[in-house]
């Protein structure tokens, strides 16, 4: 049985008081009863008081990047040890948002991933196409060569710690989503090309869907068969959303 998971990736939203002020309601509002891994990504300097005040609940904590090198004249970055040392299990690479505008590529990101797993952090990685390439008809070779160039390195018994996010970028922050059909199509497609690699050991890695995830669509697209739960943008920031997200699984 593999692990449904919800994430949400709070972007740079939410300073301390309002990070505190949604965890609190999101302890609230959650439900207990649902066999579901819950994830929460806020800003990196609100990362150690997420960690303190989630401690008694299922709620986890991930980072939403951090830099591939151990340490270093970096100025302005975080490392996976610093993550580590306040608690942090779990960490966001590739986002699109980081692809895009950090310029973060998938060798860049085959290295993080390398880092975060020497540190014991799980990975949630991310990756999808641009519209341009869907309208091409070329989405399914983008989406192979991204897990190949940015995980193919790793060992089959590394996948026990990295989550799939697929998140076609013509779908974040837009308010279009991939059909339901459309994501089982690439989620199948994703769950192949890890098993060609690894073999069957892809029948346990999670893939989840992102893009445009909302309480009115998450049951339908969360119903089909490889799509394992999401990762959660503008939605995870509303406790009510996010927990009404969190039941369509
Ligand atoms: C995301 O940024 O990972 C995301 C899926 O955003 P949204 O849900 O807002 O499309």
């Amino acid at each position: 049985m593999r692990t449904k998971i919800v994430a949400g990736n709070w972007k740079m939203h939410k300073n301390a008081e309002e990070t505190e002020d949604l965890l609190n309601d999101l302890i609230d509002k959650l439900p207990d009863d649902k066999e579901v891994r819950i994830i929460v990504a806020p800003a990196f300097v609100n990362l150690a008081s997420a960690v303190d005040h989630l401690e008694f609940t299922n709620i986890g904590v991930a980072a939403q990047n951090m830099h591939q090198s151990e340490s270093g004249a970096y100025t302005g970055e975080v490392s996976a040890d610093m993550l580590k040392s306040i608690g942090v299990g779990i960490v966001i690479l590739g986002h699109s948002e980081r692809r895009a505008y950090f310029h973060e590529t998938d060798a860049l990101l085959a290295s993080k991933v390398v880092t975060a797993l020497k540190h014991n952090l799980e990975v949630i990685f991310c990756f999808g196409e641009e519209l341009k390439d869907r309208q091409s008809g070329n989405h399914f070779n983008i989406v192979e060569n991204q897990l190949k160039d940015g995980l193919f390195h790793l060992e089959a018994k590394d996948l026990e710690n990295i989550i799939l996010a697929y998140e076609p970028v013509w779908a974040i922050g837009t308010g279009e989503t991939a059909t339901p059909e459309q994501a089982q199509e690439m989620h199948h497609f994703i769950r192949e090309t890890i098993n060609k690699k690894y073999g069957n050991i892809a029948q346990d890695v999670s893939i989840l869907y992102g893009g445009s995830v909302k309480p009115e669509n998450a049951r339908e697209i969360f119903s089909k068969p490889d799509v394992d739960g999401g990762l959660i943008g503008g939605a995870a920031l509303k406790a009510a959303d996010f927990a009404a997200i969190v039941n369509g699984i």
